[in-house]
C-alpha cells in the first residue's frame, strides 16, 4: 500500500515547504533513536518520516508523488529505495539538523560546540496570600534557594590557586566518537564525553567550598509587588530570577505560584465580591439601616420595609480590582433573615397578638412552648 507521506508528518495536502520542514524537523526530534534507545518503534517511525521527508523535500518527487499519491515508482520512476548506507542520501539533511544544536549532537560526524554558554533553570515558587492581599496587591519578601556561582572559586570548580585541566579523555573538545548502530547502518556517532561530562575540562584538586561543582546553594530574598487583583492560581512571571546562566547564558525565570486563602465572610467569584449579611427578621419587616460588610470596611445601607430574605444589594465598585484595566468588580450581599431562636415571655405575648393582628390561625392559648409544658407536667 502506498504511504501517505503527508500523513506521517501529520499534515494536509496543500502544506507548505516551511510547513513541511518544521513538521519534519519536531516529528525527527521526538523519535530520534538518540532519544529513544533500544525503542525499535521509534526508530521505525523515524525512518518513515525521514522517508517522507525526502520525497516531500525535493520538488521533483514531491511533484511527482503529488500528481499520483503513490511510492510504486520503486524501480521505475526513480524513487528508488532509500539506500541508508549511503550518507550521501541524507545531504538535503544537514542543514537541518544544523540548527537542533546539541540534540543531535554530532550526529553527522561534525564536532558540536558544547562548552557554549546555557540558560539558567526555571525555578518555581508556591506563594500563599490571604484574601485581602489577594484583592488589593501587597509587597512580599520571598525567600528561595538559587544554585549560583561559588564565592571561593568563582565559579570555576578549582580551588584556589589551581585551575582546572584539560580532559585527557576528550582533548578538550568535550565530545568523544562512540561506534553507532542505527537504522541507516552503522557510522561514527559523537557524544558528550563522559569524563569531563562535555566540558572539556576535568578538576584535580576540587574547592572545598562547592566540592568542585563551581556552584552552591544560596538563599536569596525577592521582594515582589503582588499587582492588586491576583487570583488563585495565577502565575506571575519573573524574569530572570531563575539560576544563574552557565558559560555567560541567560538567567532562567522564577515563576510564582498564587494561592489565595479563603475568607471567613466573603467569596470571589473573578473581580466581583459574595457575601450574606443576617438581619433581624423585624428589620426585614420595618425596614432601617443595616451595615454591610466590605473589604473596606462597613457600608451602611438602608433597608426597605419588606425585605425578603434572599435579597440581594449590589454595592457597585466594591469587588475586586480589575487586574488589567481600570476599575473594581462588584460586590453582592445578600439578606439572610434572622429568626430568634430564644424569646421571653413578653415577646411571645407581643408576638401572639402580632399573630391575631395579622389574621393568623394559632393556637392562641396553646403555643408550640405550652404544649411542651403540658407535655411534661
Ligand atoms: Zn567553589
Ligand atoms: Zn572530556
Amino acid at each position: 500500500m502506498a504511504k501517505d507521506y503527508y500523513k506521517i508528518l501529520g499534515l494536509d495536502r496543500n502544506a507548505t515547504d516551511e510547513e513541511i520542514k518544521s513538521a519534519f524537523r519536531k516529528l525527527a526530534l521526538k523519535y530520534h533513536p538518540d532519544r529513544n534507545p533500544g525503542n525499535k518503534e521509534a526508530e521505525e517511525k523515524f525512518k518513515e518520516i525521514n522517508e517522507a521527508y525526502q520525497v516531500l523535500s525535493d520538488p521533483q518527487k514531491k511533484a511527482q508523488y503529488d500528481q499520483f499519491g503513490t511510492t510504486d515508482f520503486n524501480g521505475q520512476g526513480g524513487f528508488g529505495g532509500f539506500d541508508f548506507s549511503n550518507f550521501g542520501g541524507f545531504g538535503g539533511f544537514s542543514d537541518i539538523f544544523d540548527d537542533l544544536g546539541d540534540i543531535f549532537g554530532g550526529m553527522f560526524g561534525q564536532r558540536r560546540e558544547r562548552t557554549g554558554p546555557k540558560r539558567g533553570a526555571d525555578l518555581e515558587y508556591n506563594l500563599e496570600l490571604t484574601f485581602e492581599e489577594a484583592v488589593f496587591g501587597v509587597k512580599k519578601d520571598i525567600e528561595i534557594y538559587r544554585n549560583e556561582d561559588c564565592d571561593v572559586c568563582h565559579g570555576t570548580g578549582a580551588k584556589p590557586g589551581t585551575s582546572p585541566k584539560t580532559c585527557d579523555k576528550c582533548h578538550g573538545t568535550g565530545q568523544v566518537k562512540v561506534q553507532k548502530n542505527t537504522p541507516f547502518g552503522s557510522f561514527v556517532s559523537v557524544t558528550t564525553c563522559d569524563k569531563c561530562h562535555g566540558e572539556g575540562k576535568v578538576i584535580d584538586t576540587p574547592c572545598t567550598n562547592c566540592g568542585g561543582k563551581g556552584r552552591v546553594r544560596k538563599k536569596k530574598i525577592i521582594s515582589i509587588n503582588i499587582p492588586a487583583g491576583v487570583d488563585n492560581g495565577n502565575t506571575i512571571p519573573l524574569r530572570g530570577q531563575g539560576e544563574p546562566g552557565i558559560r555567560g547564558g541567560m538567567p532562567g525565570d522564577l515563576y510564582i505560584n498564587i494561592r489565595v486563602k479563603p475568607h471567613p465572610k466573603f467569596e470571589r467569584r473573578g473581580t466581583d465580591i459574595f457575601c450574606e449579611v443576617p438581619v433581624s427578621f423585624i428589620k426585614a419587616i420595618l425596614g432601617g439601616e443595616i451595615k454591610i460588610p466590605t473589604l473596606d470596611g462597613d457600608v451602611q445601607h438602608i433597608l426597605s420595609e419588606g425585605t425578603q430574605p434572599g435579597e440581594i444589594i449590589k454595592l457597585k465598585g466594591k469587588g475586586v480590582p480589575k487586574l488589567r484595566g481600570a476599575g473594581r468588580g462588584d460586590l453582592y450581599a445578600k439578606i439572610k433573615v434572622e429568626i430568634p431562636k430564644n424569646i421571653n415571655s413578653k415577646q411571645r405575648e407581643l408576638l401572639k397578638k402580632l399573630a391575631e393582628e395579622f389574621g393568623e390561625d394559632i393556637d392562641k392559648k396553646k403555643t408550640f412552648a405550652d404544649k411542651v409544658k403540658d407535655m411534661f407536667s
